[in-house]
């Protein structure tokens, strides 16, 4: 189990991860969605020991990320939104390096390397060079290295980001079947994507959480998406007088339609659309007023994800002041190099995604 406690992440006196808390349970895949800046990479970048927090706490099967980093990354396989592969070696030889750096040796290695090439259908590219595969290819290379050692949580950041379609779905299929053995958390901007994968959504936007709930319960959260339309043939003061009796009708807006009927669209707060026809159909008859029509929409998730990510916090001003002698990113980033393996540093460049194996 994932445990994320008042995690906030500030870069100077801008507030990427604001008191972010949440669980992961075993066993299922989750999705992390936001718009871009949302803060997803970041909050990964946390969970997987790459980057510090300013603020809060990781726990991953109860070892503090922080404190005990060792125990506690040995339980995560991490992709990165850069996945660091090195062009010039074969995936064999890069799954080889890899291993190492996590510390297998001998048949282990050689055994886990099978496994994993088999688990992302590498083997027939095996042997060529990183520089000569394809995005979706290479894509594999990083996620069957995300799978060595067999950790139980497999992180993956915006895992599908420029794949064409074909091989979308074959990501999606493989992260499908890790979810089988390993707690998948796996970020997008696209909903469909969450949608169609995970099981459990945590929406974020301005770093902070605006949802955590299944892809069903989220439709369900979001209720100023959901609508009630009608035309009626009445009078703007009766349309007004039935749904005021309406609890859930929360605003209305009237326009002509036809000679003598109004059409009317009514933004639904609690409750069920399909209960509001039902109220709205009965008031007509009961005053015997003609209702032409009448229709409901429910909101779906991509209305859901629009409205919570575009009115989140609105007017509220995320920036906080930095303490003076604060660390800036950049002095953590480089702490987190000091600390990798020896073997590893001989690799790591520029990239602070590289990093984070
Ligand atoms: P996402 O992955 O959801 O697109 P990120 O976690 O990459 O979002 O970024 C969250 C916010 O933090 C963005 O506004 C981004 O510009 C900012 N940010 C990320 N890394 C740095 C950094 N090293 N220095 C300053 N700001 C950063
Ligand atoms: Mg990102």
């Amino acid at each position: 189990m994932i445990i994320v406690e008042h995690l906030t992440k500030r870069y100077g006196d801008f507030t990427a991860v604001s008191d972010l808390s949440f669980q992961i349970e075993e066993g299922h895949v989750y999705g992390f969605l936001g718009p871009n800046g949302a803060g997803k990479s970041t909050t990964m970048n946390i969970m997987t020991g790459c980057l510090s927090a300013t603020m809060g706490h990781v726990r991953i099967n109860g070892y503090d990320i922080f404190e005990e980093p060792d125990q506690a990354k040995r339980l995560i396989g991490y992709l990165p939104e850069q996945p660091p592969l090195y062009m010039n070696e074969t995936p064999l030889e890069y799954l080889k390096f890899v291993g190492e750096a996590k510390g297998l040796r001998g048949r282990k290695l050689a055994a886990q390397i099978a496994s994993v090439v088999e688990q992302t259908k590498l083997g027939e590219v095996g042997n060529r060079l990183i520089s000569k595969l394809s995005k979706g290819y290479r894509q594999r290379v990083g996620i069957a290295q995300a799978l060595l050692g067999n950790p139980g949580v497999i992180i993956l950041d915006e895992p599908t980001v420029g794949l064409d379609p074909l091989q979308i779905i074959e990501i999606r299929d493989l992260i499908r079947q890790l979810g089988r053995e390993h707690t998948v958390i796996l970020s997008s901007h696209i909903l469909s994507e969450v949608q169609a994968i995970c099981e459990k959504v945590l929406i974020i936007a301005k770093g902070r959480m605006v949802a955590f709930d299944k892809p069903e319960n989220l439709e369900k959260l979001l209720v100023p998406s959901n609508t009630v339309s009608f035309v009626a043939e009445a009078e703007k003061k009766e349309i007004d007088e039935i749904l005021g009796e309406i609890e859930a009708a929360v605003d209305w807006q009237l326009k002509k339609a036809g000679e003598g009927s109004v059409h009317v669209d009514v933004k639904i707060e609690f409750g069920e659309p399909t209960d509001v026809c039902r109220s709205i159909f009965t008031a007509f008859a009961e005053r015997k007023k003609a209702l032409l029509e009448l229709t409901s929409k429910k909101a779906n998730l991509e209305d859901v994800f629009i409205e919570l990510t575009e009115t989140a916090f609105a007017g509220e001003a995320p920036a906080v002041n930095v303490e003076e002698g604060e660390k800036t990113p950049e002095d953590e980033m480089e702490e987190n190099g000091i600390k990798e393996s020896e073997i590893h540093e001989r690799k790591i460049q520029e990239s602070p995604a590289k990093k984070c194996q």
